[in-house]
């Protein structure tokens, strides 16, 4: 399958048929082989139809054979109708005829438990070379292939994006939703149990195709979230996706502070943002951006510029420029002064450039022209509120002529209109003609902000990773093998420090004491000020259990600590197996932030970061990224948490080494790779972040091995 799979063309058999077989077609109207056999017809297509009906010579007018091995010519994609338990006979028969690509609408498979069947029909068909879209899928459509194969009702209206979904009746609703919405597409593809292909091979193929210019996503979950992100990072098209299935309700619990934040939201956001996809936020969302990716080019950079007839609208696209991370700014005086010249003298020139009511035609015809055209704006909104004095058709047509005039192709512009059918009929007739436009000016400006942070993260994607160098393997698989040899999958925090010292990260210096005079021997070592820490496999989170006493200045307060922590420990949990005291520096004071790690199911290892203490535990400030993480996307990670002024340096206070920080994020999310096949889960909670030039201090680390 490799092998197949390296072919630019390895789904065009199934994507782009010159023949199609319906196995199971059928005289009888209830039946999904007759919707399929009528959907095809009716759809349109030009290819060769061969209906497959052992009892019937005709069907809709179309000559029936009795098995794809009585038919005279060559077939590429079979449509699979029939039963569950008669596709294994169906595809050795496809095998046979050299049929390329199935598509098995059939359920009854891995969605309701009978995975080995599944299974089956896949191990069957690859003994042959052929690829299986589906099971359990409505079909595919494609307005220009002119071919419905599926049994929703009817081609989408056309459009130029593509849209793949893992919901089958979501798939028919959008269908039908795209001539009400008036948003088209050009492919709509249901992809079921993606027990062969799936997101990351269709999206592979997608980009190919000539006739799609985006790639829109309904994504319930991946099964391969790396192979998924390895294609996506080299896709030139955009790419939306909508995942559902985000909300905390029936997440699993987790054992680590960061497992119990590592939501599938998060962890997904991660890996789309790290692959340049763009996320929709809803359905409508979706809709509206595949409008604006499928028409329209990226955003550049930041200067974005609203024009406007009506000050309300022009506020509350501010506003939504401000919420979706393009704060306007205002337009440079050589553009204010032109444009002051297409508006009365109680318009406004800044931004946004408000026309005034009084604006028909010429004015925005004038104005947008000039705008687009100008090198200051990378993206351009254009806003019209219908008045009694103006037509929206016109002012759609000024639009439209000003952009085309201008000859510019590689900046955005939508547009908003706010009004009645006539407005409504303005905007149907600009989207015909290739500008995005939308019935409230925060659409508009969703939409730009959509092709600006899919311009910024493209230039993420292409970032090279940096070579982490220095690691003792080999000492970290020691530590690991010997708590597995005792029998754990909890690290204590001195194994788990000497695990991430062996990847470079700076952990205070740790002894553990068994009595109370290897206690006093091993702080005068240390030095005082010392901290002391109770070591048990059983108690990871030492401060609960009275554990952990910070500060101690000399040896009277060593032996008392040591009697109270033991004492404390016993008292906390009876049966825990107490391997001692944790001896250790005490670090100066820095800003704490909580470094981890969870290692997904779909993703692999993943990596947290935040501000620690009561921010992780109240705000849930954290951010992730799938590992590896460059010292640059690190950077970025520690810029995007809210508390990230905090870093910086607020109120007199001297900025945070963000650059040592970056440093260690990047080496600990390098450990979590490297030892992928061991951590499960685990966290550095505390780490002191101290002044620009001194560095960062672990003071705490947990590790929780696989099972
Ligand atoms: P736990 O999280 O298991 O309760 P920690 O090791 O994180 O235990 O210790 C609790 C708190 O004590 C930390 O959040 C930190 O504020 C402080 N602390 C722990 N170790 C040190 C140390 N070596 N130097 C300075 N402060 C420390
Ligand atoms: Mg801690």
């Amino acid at each position: 399958m490799e092998e197949m799979s390296m072919e630019s063309n390895y789904l065009d058999g199934l994507m782009r048929p010159k023949s199609i077989a319906v196995i199971g077609a059928s005289a009888d109207s209830s039946k999904i082989g007759h919707s399929v056999l009528k959907n095809i017809i009716e759809g349109g297509y030009e290819g060769t139809i061969y209906p497959i009906n052992p009892k019937a010579d005709e069907i809709l007018g179309v000559k029936c054979y009795k098995s794809l091995l009585d038919v005279p010519g060559e077939i590429d994609a079979a449509v699979v109708t029939i039963p569950a338990k008669f596709v294994l006979d169906a595809i050795t028969e496809a095998g046979k005829k050299g049929v390329k690509g199935l598509i098995v609408i059939t359920s009854g498979f891995a969605e309701v438990g009978n995975k080995e069947l599944e299974q089956e029909i896949v191990d069957k068909a690859h003994e042959y070379g052929i690829r299986v879209l589906g099971p359990n899928i409505v079909g595919t459509l494609s307005n220009a292939e002119k071919l419905n194969a599926s049994f929703a009702p009817v081609l989408p209206l056309p459009g130029k994006g593509a849209l793949v979904s893992q919901s089958g009746a979501l798939l028919i609703a959008i269908d039908m939703a795209t001539f009400t919405r008036r948003v088209g597409f050009e492919k709509l593809i249901s992809i079921g149990n993606m027990s062969d292909v799936d997101f990351a091979d269709l999206v592979e193929w997608l980009d190919k195709d000539e006739n799609t210019s985006s790639i829109s996503l309904y994504i319930e979950g991946f099964k391969d979230g790396r192979k998924f992100m390895d294609v996506a990072k080299k896709v030139s098209k955009p790419v939306i996706a909508l995942k559902s299935g985000v909300s905390a309700h029936g997440a699993a619990a987790a054992a680590s502070h960061t497992g119990s934040l590592a939501g599938a939201a998060k962890v997904y956001g991660a890996a789309f943002q790290q692959s340049g996809i763009v996320q929709a936020s809803d359905l409508g969302n979706l809709f509206d951006l595949s409008l604006a990716l499928s028409l329209q080019p990226p955003m550049k950079d930041d200067n974005l510029l609203i024009i406007t007839n009506g000050g309300g609208v022009g506020v509350l696209a501010t506003d939504a420029a401000e919420r979706f991370n393009l704060p306007l700014k205002f337009a440079p005086k050589d553009v204010q002064e032109e444009l002051k010249k297409h508006m009365p003298p109680f318009g406004s020139a800044k931004n946004p450039v408000d026309l005034t009511g009084m604006a028909g035609y010429d004015w925005y015809y004038k104005s947008v022209k000039f705008s687009f055209s100008h090198d200051w704006v990378d993206g351009l909104a254009v806003l019209y509120c219908e008045t009694a004095m103006t037509e929206p058709m016109d002012i759609a047509k000024g639009i439209k002529k000003a952009i085309d005039e201008s000859g510019i192709k590689d900046k955005p512009v939508c547009v908003s209109f706010v009004g009645g059918e006539k407005s409504e009929k303005a905007m149907q007739w600009l989207v015909e003609n290739g500008i995005p436009s939308y019935g409230g000016p925060d659409l508009a400006i969703h939409a730009l902000s959509a092709l600006r942070e899919y311009a910024r993260m493209k230039e993420i994607v292409s970032e090279t990773e940096e070579k982490v160098t220095k690691v003792d393997k080999a000492a970290a698989l020691a530590v690991i093998k010997a708590a597995r040899e005792d029998g754990r999958d909890a690290l204590t925090e001195i194994e788990a420090k000497e695990v991430f010292a062996a990847y470079g990260l700076p952990v205070t210096v740790t002894q553990l004491a068994k009595t109370e005079d290897e206690a006093v021997s091993m702080a005068k070592e240390v030095g005082y000020p010392i901290v002391m820490k109770i070591v048990s496999p059983e108690i990871l989170h030492k401060s609960d259990a009275g554990g952990v006493k910070v500060n101690i200045k000399d040896e009277a307060s060593c032996r008392e600590a040591f009697q109270t922590i033991t004492a404390n420990a016993k008292a906390y949990n009876p049966d825990a197996n107490i391997h001692g005291i944790a001896i250790q520096e005490m670090a100066p004071w820095g800003t704490e932030v909580i470094l981890g790690s969870v290692n997904d199911s779909t993703f692999g290892p993943t990596m947290m970061f935040g501000l620690g203490g009561i921010f992780v535990e109240v705000l849930k400030d954290v951010t992730f990224r799938v590992a590896p993480v460059s010292k640059k996307s690190a950077l970025r990670m520690i810029e995007e948490i809210r508390g990230a002024p905090i870093l910086a340096g607020v109120r007199g206070e001297a900025p945070r080494d963000r650059e040592v920080l970056a440093e260690i994020i990047s080496s600990y999310a390098n450990m979590i790779v490297d030892l992928a096949d061991e951590i499960s889960e685990s966290d550095a909670n505390p780490v002191l972040v101290y002044e620009v030039g001194k560095g960062v201090k672990i003071v705490d680390a947990r590790i929780i091995l696989k099972k």
